[in-house]
Protein backbone atom coordinates (compact mmCIF):
# COMPACT_ATOMS: atom_id res chain seq x y z
CA UNK A 1 0.00 0.00 0.00
CA UNK A 2 1.24 3.36 -0.80
CA UNK A 3 1.75 6.00 1.61
CA UNK A 4 2.28 9.80 1.56
CA UNK A 5 3.05 12.47 4.00
CA UNK A 6 0.48 15.40 3.86
CA UNK A 7 0.86 18.47 5.48
CA UNK A 8 -1.58 21.29 5.72
CA UNK A 9 -0.43 25.03 6.01
CA UNK A 10 -3.19 27.40 7.94
CA UNK A 11 -3.03 30.70 9.73
CA UNK A 12 -3.96 28.96 13.23
CA UNK A 13 -2.28 25.54 12.61
CA UNK A 14 -0.33 23.48 10.39
CA UNK A 15 -1.24 20.17 10.60
CA UNK A 16 0.65 16.90 9.01
CA UNK A 17 -0.99 13.51 8.49
CA UNK A 18 0.78 9.92 6.71
CA UNK A 19 -2.33 9.10 4.98
CA UNK A 20 -2.48 5.62 2.75
CA UNK A 21 -3.67 5.49 -1.03
CA UNK A 22 -6.92 4.50 -0.52
CA UNK A 23 -7.20 7.97 1.65
CA UNK A 24 -7.06 6.47 5.43
CA UNK A 25 -5.44 8.43 7.93
CA UNK A 26 -2.72 6.18 9.63
CA UNK A 27 -1.33 8.98 11.67
CA UNK A 28 -2.15 12.51 12.23
CA UNK A 29 -1.21 15.71 14.25
CA UNK A 30 -0.99 19.58 14.90
CA UNK A 31 1.11 22.30 15.98
CA UNK A 32 0.37 26.04 16.32
CA UNK A 33 0.99 28.34 13.08
CA UNK A 34 1.89 31.45 15.97
CA UNK A 35 2.75 33.52 12.49
CA UNK A 36 4.10 36.44 14.30
CA UNK A 37 6.95 34.27 15.20
CA UNK A 38 7.87 33.82 11.11
CA UNK A 39 8.21 31.12 9.07
CA UNK A 40 11.54 29.59 9.80
CA UNK A 41 10.29 28.84 13.58
CA UNK A 42 7.05 27.34 12.28
CA UNK A 43 8.98 24.90 9.81
CA UNK A 44 10.84 23.93 12.85
CA UNK A 45 7.94 22.82 14.86
CA UNK A 46 6.14 21.71 11.58
CA UNK A 47 8.99 19.30 10.57
CA UNK A 48 9.60 17.96 14.07
CA UNK A 49 5.59 16.73 13.76
CA UNK A 50 6.51 15.25 10.32
CA UNK A 51 9.56 12.84 11.80
CA UNK A 52 7.02 11.84 14.53
CA UNK A 53 4.49 11.15 12.53
CA UNK A 54 6.37 9.37 10.21
CA UNK A 55 8.13 6.86 12.94
CA UNK A 56 4.46 6.47 14.67
CA UNK A 57 3.13 5.34 11.33
CA UNK A 58 6.40 2.47 11.36
CA UNK A 59 7.69 4.10 8.21
CA UNK A 60 10.75 5.98 7.21
CA UNK A 61 10.93 9.17 5.13
CA UNK A 62 12.78 6.86 2.23
CA UNK A 63 9.79 4.42 2.55
CA UNK A 64 7.28 7.50 1.56
CA UNK A 65 5.50 7.69 -1.96
CA UNK A 66 5.36 11.01 -1.66
CA UNK A 67 5.08 14.43 0.27
CA UNK A 68 2.10 17.19 -0.51
CA UNK A 69 1.78 20.49 1.28
CA UNK A 70 -1.68 22.30 0.38
CA UNK A 71 -1.53 26.09 1.51
CA UNK A 72 -3.78 28.83 1.20
CA UNK A 73 -3.47 30.81 -1.64
CA UNK A 74 -1.68 32.72 -3.66
CA UNK A 75 0.75 31.02 -4.48
CA UNK A 76 3.78 30.79 -6.99
CA UNK A 77 4.05 26.84 -7.31
CA UNK A 78 7.20 26.49 -9.78
CA UNK A 79 9.14 28.80 -7.12
CA UNK A 80 7.68 26.86 -4.04
CA UNK A 81 6.44 30.39 -2.16
CA UNK A 82 3.62 32.18 -0.78
CA UNK A 83 2.64 35.55 -2.42
CA UNK A 84 1.12 37.66 -0.09
CA UNK A 85 -0.90 35.39 1.80
CA UNK A 86 -3.59 37.34 4.05
CA UNK A 87 -3.56 34.78 7.34
CA UNK A 88 0.22 34.23 7.29
CA UNK A 89 1.90 38.02 7.14
CA UNK A 90 5.58 37.82 7.43
CA UNK A 91 5.46 34.30 4.71
CA UNK A 92 5.59 36.00 1.63
CA UNK A 93 8.38 34.73 -0.61
CA UNK A 94 9.17 32.75 2.62
CA UNK A 95 11.03 29.92 0.37
CA UNK A 96 8.47 27.02 2.01
CA UNK A 97 8.68 24.48 -0.43
CA UNK A 98 12.54 24.28 -0.43
CA UNK A 99 12.83 24.29 3.48
CA UNK A 100 10.70 21.39 3.29
CA UNK A 101 12.56 19.62 1.10
CA UNK A 102 15.30 19.72 2.74
CA UNK A 103 14.24 18.85 6.03
CA UNK A 104 12.70 15.63 4.70
CA UNK A 105 14.86 14.90 2.00
CA UNK A 106 12.28 14.35 -0.69
CA UNK A 107 10.57 16.37 -3.15
CA UNK A 108 7.31 17.81 -2.18
CA UNK A 109 4.24 18.81 -4.19
CA UNK A 110 2.75 22.00 -3.60
CA UNK A 111 -0.80 22.65 -3.96
CA UNK A 112 -3.68 25.32 -3.85
CA UNK A 113 -5.93 24.31 -0.64
CA UNK A 114 -8.74 24.66 -2.71
CA UNK A 115 -7.69 22.89 -5.61
CA UNK A 116 -6.56 19.94 -3.18
CA UNK A 117 -9.93 19.81 -1.36
CA UNK A 118 -11.14 19.58 -4.72
CA UNK A 119 -8.84 16.53 -5.54
CA UNK A 120 -9.62 14.75 -2.09
CA UNK A 121 -13.63 14.97 -2.69
CA UNK A 122 -13.18 13.59 -6.35
CA UNK A 123 -10.61 10.97 -5.12
CA UNK A 124 -11.75 10.21 -1.51
CA UNK A 125 -14.92 12.07 -1.31
CA UNK A 126 -18.54 13.28 -2.76
CA UNK A 127 -17.00 13.12 -6.23
CA UNK A 128 -15.93 9.50 -6.42
CA UNK A 129 -16.20 7.95 -9.99
CA UNK A 130 -16.82 11.12 -11.70
CA UNK A 131 -14.54 13.30 -14.26
CA UNK A 132 -15.72 16.53 -13.96
CA UNK A 133 -16.58 18.37 -11.41
CA UNK A 134 -16.58 22.12 -9.99
CA UNK A 135 -15.92 22.32 -5.97
CA UNK A 136 -16.39 25.19 -3.98
CA UNK A 137 -15.17 25.84 -0.70
CA UNK A 138 -17.96 28.58 1.33
CA UNK A 139 -15.67 29.66 4.46
CA UNK A 140 -14.46 32.80 6.28
CA UNK A 141 -13.21 33.32 2.42
CA UNK A 142 -14.30 31.64 -1.05
CA UNK A 143 -11.85 29.16 -2.42
CA UNK A 144 -12.54 26.85 -5.91
CA UNK A 145 -11.06 23.95 -7.71
CA UNK A 146 -12.47 22.15 -10.96
CA UNK A 147 -11.51 18.51 -11.86
CA UNK A 148 -11.23 18.38 -15.68
CA UNK A 149 -11.47 14.87 -17.49
CA UNK A 150 -10.51 13.40 -14.45
CA UNK A 151 -7.52 15.64 -13.93
CA UNK A 152 -7.34 18.75 -11.57
CA UNK A 153 -6.89 21.86 -13.89
CA UNK A 154 -3.98 23.83 -12.11
CA UNK A 155 -3.22 26.82 -14.44
CA UNK A 156 -0.09 28.56 -15.81
CA UNK A 157 0.86 28.92 -12.27
CA UNK A 158 -1.18 27.02 -10.24
CA UNK A 159 -3.67 29.50 -9.05
CA UNK A 160 -6.65 28.37 -11.59
CA UNK A 161 -10.03 28.55 -10.03
CA UNK A 162 -10.39 31.13 -7.67
CA UNK A 163 -13.67 31.02 -8.05
CA UNK A 164 -14.45 33.55 -5.21
CA UNK A 165 -13.45 36.22 -7.84
CA UNK A 166 -15.65 35.71 -9.91
CA UNK A 167 -16.91 39.31 -10.35
CA UNK A 168 -20.39 38.85 -11.08
CA UNK A 169 -20.92 43.32 -10.77
CA UNK A 170 -19.37 45.05 -13.67
CA UNK A 171 -18.77 47.93 -11.35
CA UNK A 172 -19.61 46.22 -8.22
CA UNK A 173 -18.31 46.78 -4.43
CA UNK A 174 -14.88 46.59 -4.18
CA UNK A 175 -12.49 43.43 -3.60
CA UNK A 176 -9.22 42.77 -1.62
CA UNK A 177 -8.00 41.45 -4.90
CA UNK A 178 -8.29 44.59 -6.64
CA UNK A 179 -10.70 43.06 -8.78
CA UNK A 180 -14.79 44.28 -8.22
CA UNK A 181 -18.26 42.66 -7.64
CA UNK A 182 -16.51 39.45 -6.55
CA UNK A 183 -18.51 36.47 -5.00
CA UNK A 184 -16.14 36.39 -1.80
CA UNK A 185 -16.39 40.08 -1.09
CA UNK A 186 -20.35 39.71 -1.05
CA UNK A 187 -21.07 36.21 -0.43
CA UNK A 188 -18.45 34.90 2.05
CA UNK A 189 -18.88 34.12 5.80
CA UNK A 190 -16.97 36.87 6.41
CA UNK A 191 -18.77 39.05 4.05
CA UNK A 192 -22.33 37.23 5.14
CA UNK A 193 -21.55 38.31 8.82
CA UNK A 194 -20.48 41.94 7.87
CA UNK A 195 -23.26 43.06 5.45
CA UNK A 196 -25.71 41.66 8.37
CA UNK A 197 -23.77 44.11 10.85
CA UNK A 198 -24.17 47.06 8.99
CA UNK A 199 -27.83 45.98 8.12
CA UNK A 200 -28.70 45.47 11.42
CA UNK A 201 -26.24 47.96 13.81
CA UNK A 202 -25.50 45.07 15.90
CA UNK A 203 -21.65 44.69 15.85
CA UNK A 204 -21.39 41.03 17.28
CA UNK A 205 -23.03 39.02 14.61
CA UNK A 206 -21.70 36.29 13.11
CA UNK A 207 -22.61 33.84 10.26
CA UNK A 208 -24.35 31.57 12.38
CA UNK A 209 -26.53 33.95 14.28
CA UNK A 210 -27.46 35.06 10.39
CA UNK A 211 -28.62 31.40 9.98
CA UNK A 212 -30.15 31.35 13.56
CA UNK A 213 -32.14 33.97 12.43
CA UNK A 214 -33.23 32.80 8.99
CA UNK A 215 -34.69 29.61 10.69
CA UNK A 216 -36.40 32.30 13.10
CA UNK A 217 -38.09 34.01 9.70
CA UNK A 218 -36.85 37.48 10.76
CA UNK A 219 -37.25 39.56 7.81
CA UNK A 220 -33.77 41.15 7.69
CA UNK A 221 -32.10 37.87 7.92
CA UNK A 222 -34.23 35.82 4.95
CA UNK A 223 -33.68 39.15 2.94
CA UNK A 224 -30.57 38.99 3.38
CA UNK A 225 -30.04 35.21 2.99
CA UNK A 226 -31.94 35.53 -0.34
CA UNK A 227 -30.05 37.69 -1.58
CA UNK A 228 -26.69 35.98 -0.93
CA UNK A 229 -28.53 32.98 -2.49
CA UNK A 230 -29.37 34.71 -5.72
CA UNK A 231 -25.88 36.32 -5.70
CA UNK A 232 -23.81 32.05 -4.63
CA UNK A 233 -25.90 30.70 -7.62
CA UNK A 234 -25.50 33.01 -9.90
CA UNK A 235 -21.69 32.15 -9.57
CA UNK A 236 -22.28 28.33 -9.48
CA UNK A 237 -24.30 28.86 -12.66
CA UNK A 238 -21.81 30.96 -14.13
CA UNK A 239 -19.43 27.88 -13.56
CA UNK A 240 -21.64 25.04 -15.04
CA UNK A 241 -21.37 27.36 -17.96
CA UNK A 242 -17.62 27.72 -18.20
CA UNK A 243 -16.56 24.01 -17.43
CA UNK A 244 -20.17 21.73 -18.04
CA UNK A 245 -19.60 19.60 -15.07
CA UNK A 246 -21.23 16.65 -13.44
CA UNK A 247 -21.80 17.62 -9.97
CA UNK A 248 -21.00 20.93 -7.97
CA UNK A 249 -19.35 20.08 -4.66
CA UNK A 250 -19.52 22.82 -1.62
CA UNK A 251 -17.60 22.71 1.29
CA UNK A 252 -16.35 25.01 4.36
CA UNK A 253 -18.34 26.21 7.63
CA UNK A 254 -20.64 28.28 6.01
CA UNK A 255 -22.63 24.87 4.04
CA UNK A 256 -23.05 23.85 8.11
CA UNK A 257 -26.84 26.07 6.88
CA UNK A 258 -27.47 22.48 5.50
CA UNK A 259 -30.56 22.64 3.30
CA UNK A 260 -30.93 26.15 4.19
CA UNK A 261 -28.20 27.17 1.45
CA UNK A 262 -28.53 23.94 -0.78
CA UNK A 263 -32.25 23.87 -1.71
CA UNK A 264 -31.96 27.73 -2.99
CA UNK A 265 -28.31 27.32 -4.47
CA UNK A 266 -29.62 23.88 -6.50
CA UNK A 267 -32.84 25.56 -7.80
CA UNK A 268 -30.76 28.74 -8.35
CA UNK A 269 -28.29 27.58 -10.11
CA UNK A 270 -29.90 25.34 -12.27
CA UNK A 271 -32.19 27.98 -13.04
CA UNK A 272 -30.01 30.39 -14.26
CA UNK A 273 -27.43 28.30 -15.76
CA UNK A 274 -28.06 27.17 -19.53
CA UNK A 275 -30.34 24.15 -19.86
CA UNK A 276 -28.67 22.29 -21.82
CA UNK A 277 -25.82 22.51 -19.30
CA UNK A 278 -27.94 22.66 -16.17
CA UNK A 279 -29.75 19.38 -16.87
CA UNK A 280 -28.37 16.26 -14.61
CA UNK A 281 -26.09 18.59 -12.91
CA UNK A 282 -26.38 18.38 -9.03
CA UNK A 283 -25.51 20.62 -6.25
CA UNK A 284 -24.32 18.35 -2.95
CA UNK A 285 -22.54 18.69 -0.18
CA UNK A 286 -18.73 17.77 0.50
CA UNK A 287 -17.98 14.44 2.48
CA UNK A 288 -14.69 15.18 3.87
CA UNK A 289 -15.34 17.24 6.60
CA UNK A 290 -12.35 18.83 8.56
CA UNK A 291 -9.96 16.17 7.20
CA UNK A 292 -10.24 17.67 3.84
CA UNK A 293 -6.55 19.94 4.57
CA UNK A 294 -4.42 16.85 5.08
CA UNK A 295 -6.31 14.12 2.59
CA UNK A 296 -6.17 17.10 -0.24
CA UNK A 297 -2.35 17.27 0.20
CA UNK A 298 -2.26 13.53 0.15
CA UNK A 299 -4.63 13.16 -2.91
CA UNK A 300 -2.21 16.37 -4.73
CA UNK A 301 0.90 14.09 -3.70
CA UNK A 302 -0.71 10.85 -4.95
CA UNK A 303 -2.49 12.09 -7.80
ZN1 LIG B 1 -11.76 39.52 -5.64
Amino acid sequence: VHSVLAIDIGGTKLAAAVVREDGVVVTRGRVPTQPEKGPAAALERLLGLCRQLIGEAGLTVDALDGVGVASAGPLDARRGVLLSPPNLVGWSEFPLVFTLEEGLGRSVRFENDASAAALAEHRFGAGRGLDHLVYFTLSTGIGGGVILDGRLYRGATGNAAELGHLQLSYDGWPCPCGGRGCLEAFASGSAIARRAREKTGRSTLTTPDVVEAVRAKEPWAVALWDETMEVLGAGIASTINAFNPQRIILGGGVTAAGELLFEPLRRIARGRAMPALAKGVDVMPAQLGDDVGVLGAAASALF
